[in-house]
This record gives structure tokens, C-alpha cells and sequence, in this order.
């Protein structure tokens, strides 16, 4: 598919006369500042907005993208009691665990009577649930409706990013009424997709490392820790976790996860077509997101501190480890060299697209 357009998020400076504003996005206080900096303007419209209105934003990207981070920075900024993440993965894996409790097992079972309509018995809908998993058929979409409306009616009426609806070609369709089911008849709604290279969410994925303990996520090659260590008999780096608690655990990788995107490729490829579907649909206004930036429009389109960093550890001897860093360059699926965006301007360029689309 082709890429979709460059997002300018630089603020042409004063020049030689003066500096450029610069930020450091990895301190959340300077953050905010960012994104007053940034899109000032458009944030105090969309409170505004917010104030008495709601709308449904469905997200679509590879698995992977970071879609759960930008509905994140999006609830931060405009408060949790005005935006709800919905992802269609957490509450099947919730209810993973009500099947295991027979009282609430019972509940979504009388929930299910109440709500469900569709062409499977509510014996085979409870059966694929829990026989669900690899090699399985997916879940019927009707079924995944009802659970999407029961935790739609928990959250209350709050402006919703919607994550994994649609997850497959023909559920496409049922997105373009879903405001209705839910009761959001009046509201706006919007798709917003995401453009991240395969390349960047398999780096993402070979070098990501979580905490033993409190199972933070870091990641060696773009988000250290602020302590390394260099374990001598397995040739390998590793990060020690941040939080006071875990007294400098050593952060672990997943088994699997050094097979990159290997094991998802067709799931991608179905995610990249179902990308495709609804940037051709009609009638619903589209926030399009790309997670690089060509290397030749850089400069005139963002900041150098809006570069995802790589970071370079070195072993400097006596398990002392020396870190540096350098903008990451990466081929896009059309093998173009881009760099790879930090996940704040991605969120400006699309806190600018909701507010031109709707507002
Ligand atoms: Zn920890």
C-alpha cells in the first residue's frame, strides 16, 4: 500500500538568531510543555469539545504499531474520565478468567440471553470461547459485539478508542454502524489508522525486555534503563530495571521474541489488507498516522529530538557497560530509509487530524 502523507511537526524556529525550542520526551513533565508547544490550540478545542460531546475513534494498525500507547497519551491528556480504551484482546482475556469462576461464569451467561443475537448456540459461542486459541476459528463477531456492548455500558458515556474492532475484512462493514448499536447514534466517529514499516515492529519486538518483578517494558535497543550490565558468559547486554521496589532486577527477554515478526507475518499481512479496506471506504472521516519519516524530508518536517534514538552499548570492561546513541535508520516497506518517530509527535499529528476532521 502506499504510504501515507508526511505530517510536518516542526515549528520553523527563529533561525540563526535564535535557538529552537528542544524538549526531552522521555521526562514527563517537559511532555506536557511539548504538547502545548505543539498543538496548544487544537488540544484546548478538543476539551472543549469533550466537555459535552463524545465521539468513537477505531483504531487499525499492525499488531504492534503501538496502538494501545496513543490511546494512552490521548486518556492522559484529556483525563480518563472523559476517553475509554476499549481493545477487543483485553476483554476476551478477561473473560478467559470469569469462565474459570462459575458465579461470574453464570453472569455472562444471563448477560449473553439477554444480548446476543447471532447464528451460533450461546453453547458454541461459551465453547469457542473456551476452547480458544492457536489454530482455532476466531471468535464469532456477533458474540464479540455483545462484549464490546457490555463493556461500552460499564465504561459510561465516554469518547471511545476502539481497538480490535475491526479485526477481520467483514467486520469492516459492521464498524460503519457500530455508533448505533452502542447507542453513540449522534456522536462523530473516525478511523484512525496507523503506517508503521515491519521493520521497526520486528526490532521492536527482537529486542524487547520486561521486568521479573514488576514487569516493566524496556527495550535494548530504544528505551534502556538508566543502569546496564554486560553478562561475561553469555556475550550478552542486559537492563536493570528502574523501579526502587525491584532492587536492580535483570530485565528479561520473552521466549520467542528473537524471531522477530517471523511468527505473526500473516497476521500482518491481514492487518496490512484490512489497513488498506478502510482507507478506500467512504463517508467516515480517516486520521492517518505514519510512524516514519523519510530521511530526505527529516529536516523540514519534525525535530531531531522527535527521532527514535538507537541506543549502542559497548562493553567498557569489568561489566561496565557505555552507552550511546544515534537517530535510528530504517528501510520502509517501499525501502525507502526513514527514520522511526517517537510516539509524542505521532500524537500531535493526530491530535491535529481529530480536530481538522471534526471539530
Ligand atoms: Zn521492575
Amino acid at each position: 500500500m502506499q504510504n501515507f502523507p508526511v505530517f510536518k511537526t516542526r515549528i520553523p524556529g527563529p533561525g540563526r538568531a535564535g535557538k529552537d525550542r528542544k524538549f526531552d520526551l522521555s521526562d514527563p513533565k517537559e511532555v506536557e510543555k511539548y504538547f502545548q508547544y505543539k498543538a496548544g490550540p487544537e488540544i484546548a478545542k478538543i476539551k472543549k469539545y469533550l466537555e459535552s460531546n463524545t465521539f468513537v475513534a477505531y483504531l487499525l494498525g499492525k499488531k504492534s504499531a503501538g496502538k494501545g500507547t496513543y490511546s494512552k497519551i490521548f486518556t492522559h491528556i484529556f483525563g480518563a474520565d472523559k476517553v475509554a480504551h476499549i481493545s477487543v484482546g483485553d476483554i476476551v482475556r478477561t473473560v478467559d478468567e470469569e469462565m474459570a469462576d462459575p458465579k461470574k461464569k453464570a453472569a455472562l451467561v444471563e448477560y449473553l440471553k439477554e444480548n446476543y443475537r447471532g447464528f451460533h448456540s450461546l453453547e458454541e459461542i461459551i465453547k469457542s470461547q473456551e476452547e480458544r486459541g492457536t489454530g482455532k476459528p476466531l471468535l464469532p463477531t456477533e458474540y464479540i459485539l455483545a462484549l464490546l456492548k457490555r463493556e461500552i455500558d460499564k465504561s459510561g458515556h465516554k469518547t471511545l478508542f476502539l481497538d480490535g474492532l475491526p479485526r477481520t475484512l467483514d467486520q469492516v462493514s459492521y464498524s460503519l454502524f457500530f455508533r448505533e448499536l452502542i447507542g453513540y447514534r449522534d456522536d462523530a466517529d473516525m478511523f484512525i489508522l496507523f503506517q508503521v514499516p515491519e521493520k521497526v515492529i520486528d526490532e521492536r519486538i527482537k529486542n524487547r525486555v520486561v521486568c521479573p518483578k514488576c514487569h516493566a517494558p524496556r527495550n535494548l535497543k530504544f528505551m534502556v534503563t538508566k543502569e546496564q550490565g554486560f553478562d561475561e558468559k553469555e556475550n550478552e547486554f542486559y537492563l536493570k530495571c528502574d523501579n526502587p521496589e525491584c532492587g536492580g532486577a535483570r530485565m528479561v527477554t520473552k521466549e520467542g521474541d528473537e524471531m522477530g515478526i517471523g511468527p505473526i507475518k500473516e497476521r500482518l499481512e491481514n492487518d496490512g489488507k484490512l489497513i488498506e479496506q478502510a482507507f478506500s471506504l467512504y463517508g467516515v472521516p480517516k486520521v492517518l498516522l505514519r510512524n516514519s519519516v523519510p530521511v530526505a524530508e527529516a529536516s523540514e518536517a519534525v525535530d531531531d529530538y522527535e527521532l527514535t534514538p538507537e541506543y549502542i552499548l559497548k562493553h567498557a570492561g569489568e561489566g561496565k557497560v557505555e552507552v550511546t546513541q544515534r537517530p535510528w535508520t530504517v528501510k520502509d516497506d517501499e525501502g525507502i530509509d526513514s527514520y522511526s518517530l517517537m510516539a509524542q509527535p505521532v500524537a500531535v499529528s493526530m491530535i491535529k487530524q481529530i480536530v481538522e476532521s471534526k471539530f
